[in-house]
């Protein structure tokens, strides 16, 4: 008889980082694993807002909210989420953050790397900070976390799992607004997690990244009202999708269902990239 497929389909009592975690995507994500009994450490650059998320989640969960100070939490056990300042384009930032949640909650088991921005300006009016701005945050902040990620698991001797933030964006070109930047490093993400697979895969690490379509975010909430008009004309859903409508999937990802996935780029866009 096969094991229970809900058995492995769980994150429960998993060790789960989640980067950009203090609003939009990052945040129901660090919510549902939450919910599901993960303990979650919320790594992103507005402390702030992620002290107030982590303690509105123990908050609901029944753990206690996690003082912070310096991206150091208080020691923590079983299912109980902690906020931890980072800025994921500053590598050393990045290993104390995973440092100060190891040290806290043990070993980890898997992370959402998921922090990402977005600029809209024609290429040939995007300056060299601004370009290099998005390639820093969108490139090569998820290799600095998915490489902290990999020492973390082949240090303690075990695999994990990995899942980057890529976009539909990595391989359709959106109208009518331009990001030329924002596609490129989406499209790197798409290529640099198919190359962590194939690397890792001998070390028991699995790498897969989500492409979402158009999700009401508070990225996409800053945007223009009849460019979203004009996105939903051509979506065969005829909406935007909505963060938890990803969140299953990073579960799956994150669980034992998922042992023999890797290089996956599951596009969830409401049928955009299919017409
Ligand atoms: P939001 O802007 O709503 O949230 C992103 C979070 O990441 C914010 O809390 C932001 O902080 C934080 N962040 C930004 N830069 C850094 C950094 N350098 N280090 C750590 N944290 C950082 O975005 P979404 O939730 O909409 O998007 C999340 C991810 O999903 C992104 O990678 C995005 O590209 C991707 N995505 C989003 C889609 C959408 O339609 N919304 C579609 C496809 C992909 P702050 O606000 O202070 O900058």
């Amino acid at each position: 008889m096969n094991e229970f497929i809900m058995d492995k389909l769980s994150v429960n009592g998993k060790n789960i980082i989640v980067t950009g975690g203090a609003q939009g995507i990052g945040k129901c994500a660090a919510e549902t694993l939450a919910q599901c009994g993960a303990n979650v450490g919320i790594l992103d650059v507005n402390i702030g807002l992620a002290d107030a998320v982590a303690a509105e989640i123990n908050a609901q969960s029944g753990g206690k909210a996690v003082a912070n100070s310096g991206g150091k939490a208080a020691a923590n056990s079983g299912g109980k989420t902690a906020a931890y300042s980072c800025d994921v384009t500053d590598s050393s930032m990045v290993t104390q953050a995973f440092a100060a949640f190891t040290s806290d909650f043990g070993a980890l088991d898997a992370v959402f790397n998921n922090a990402g921005i977005v600029t809209h300006n024609g290429a040939e009016d995007v300056g060299d900070d601004e370009w290099k701005k998005v390639i820093d945050v969108n490139l090569n902040g998820v290799f600095y976390v998915a490489r902290e990620a990999a020492r973390c698991f082949i240090g303690a001797g075990k695999g994990g799992s990995i899942v980057n933030m890529a976009s539909m964006s990595g391989v359709i070109v959106n109208i009518p607004q331009q990001q030329a930047s924002y596609n490129a490093s989406k499209a790197a993400v798409i290529q640099l997690t198919k190359s962590l697979a194939v690397e890792w895969a001998d070390k028991g690490i699995r790498v897969n990244c989500l492409s979402p379509g158009y999700i009401a975010t508070e990225m996409t909430g800053k945007l223009r009202g009849d460019w979203k008009s004009f996105w939903e004309s051509l979506i065969p859903f005829k909406r935007m999708g909505r963060p938890d409508e990803l969140v299953g999937a990073l579960v799956y990802l994150m669980s034992d269902a998922s042992s023999y996935t890797s290089g996956l780029n599951m596009v969830i866009d409401g049928g955009f990239t299919c017409v």
